[in-house]
């Protein structure tokens, strides 16, 4: 249709009718709805663009009561959950759990492997003896007694019966390192299967990302280690997960040392070789597990790793203030910038905070 037809069209009374009645047909408009609640212990924020608010709501809804589900499930503070009870019985007898738990430990093996133990699951049989809100940490004999307990190798699965076992009396095992790096894309999964293609779902440290916002990426701030209201550097981010472990979460002082949550499991002691460590990548539970892995490994390690891995971006604050980048961050005339394009994250540049 040429332009001066389109323009004799629109000038009549029956095409002014027609956009009457598109316009009172359509769906309401588009719009972005968002949520915060409390579940797992922590912050959850779930944002994101739909047909209209009731839509968003119930999407937003679901993936709330999905985190309940999940956190029922693997709590080890829930002493009903199916993770307490291989926590109470798989030393003596195979514990049977649902797919999705076991397919979830499984996962964090696979991370241990990958780490060399760096991150793994049973580090709880020595994680437990700290409480960080009540200052007790454990004596050091008693991580020496129960440090041989930390080892994924005596975590044995079994695929056909879905089972779990301990072969080592004391063992423990916590997903506090990896379940909601899980319920983020879980909760990413009910928003794809709603139709929606523009959101965001955080729970704690954990966020991941689909589409844009507003034809724009998404701009996240990662935080100064000692001001929750600074940052250090923003990053932004389309299609992305990202994770940081800080050692600003959970923590106390005693005669001038940080004892806090991101425990090394070859010593037993909080990992000290880093304040904050952030991974890019695909998927929230894979930047969640390799978030720990990076904390406790520390910056030049966790860099020569990741570096070689094209599928995941690292951001460091060290002890002394300096925000390190792996190589895919980096401007592209900085020493040891890209050679590497990211598959799965599509991070630019951070900019200044
Ligand atoms: P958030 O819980 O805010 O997402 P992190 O992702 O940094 O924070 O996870 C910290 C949690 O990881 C700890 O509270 C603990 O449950 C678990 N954890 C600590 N050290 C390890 C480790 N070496 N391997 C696996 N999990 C760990
Ligand atoms: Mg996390």
């Amino acid at each position: 249709m040429s332009l001066t037809h389109l323009r004799s069209v629109a000038a009549t009374p029956v095409y002014l009718a027609l956009v009457c009645v598109c316009l009172f047909s359509s769906p309401a408009w588009a719009v972005w709805r968002e949520k915060t609640d409390a579940i797992m212990g922590t912050r959850i924020y779930v944002e994101v663009w739909a047909d209209d608010a009731a839509k968003g709501d119930a999407a937003i809804d679901a993936v709330m009561a999905d985190m309940t589900r999940i956190d029922v499930l693997m709590s080890h503070y829930k002493p009903e959950s199916q993770l307490s009870q291989i926590n109470a019985r798989a030393a003596q007898e195979p514990v049977q759990v649902d797919p999705e738990l076991f397919d979830l430990i499984k996962r964090s093996l696979y991370f241990s492997e990958i780490t060399e133990g760096a991150f793994d699951i049973t580090y709880a049989s020595v994680g437990h003896l700290y409480n960080y809100p009540e200052h007790i940490r454990p004596t050091e004999a008693q991580i020496k007694s129960a440090l041989p307990a930390v080892d994924y190798h005596n975590l044995l699965l079994d695929p056909v019966h879905h089972t779990v076992r301990f072969e080592h009396q004391g063992m423990r095992i916590d997903l506090g390192g990896i379940g909601k790096g899980y319920a983020v894309d879980h909760g990413i999964g009910i928003l794809q299967a709603r139709g929606i293609q523009h959101a965001v779902v955080t729970a704690g440290g954990d966020t991941r990302i689909i589409g844009d916002h507003m034809g724009r990426p998404w701009v996240v701030g990662i935080r100064h280690p000692d001001d929750k209201n600074k940052v250090v550097t923003r990053i932004p981010l389309v299609d992305t997960a990202m994770s940081t472990s800080g050692d600003y979460e959970r923590y106390f002082y005693e005669n001038g040392i940080r004892y806090h949550h991101i425990i090394d499991p070859h010593t037993g002691h909080s990992a000290s070789k880093v304040r904050s460590a952030t991974i890019l990548g695909p998927t929230a539970t894979e930047t969640d597990g390799m978030s720990k892995t990076a904390f406790v490994l520390g910056p030049e390690k966790a860099l020569e790793i990741i570096n070689r891995m094209p599928q995941y971006d690292a951001i460091f604050v060290r002890p002394d203030g300096k925000v390190l980048y792996s190589n895919g961050l980096k401007p592209p005339d900085a020493p040891g910038a890209a050679a590497k394009t990211s598959a799965a994250a599509k991070p630019a540049s951070p900019a200044k905070p």
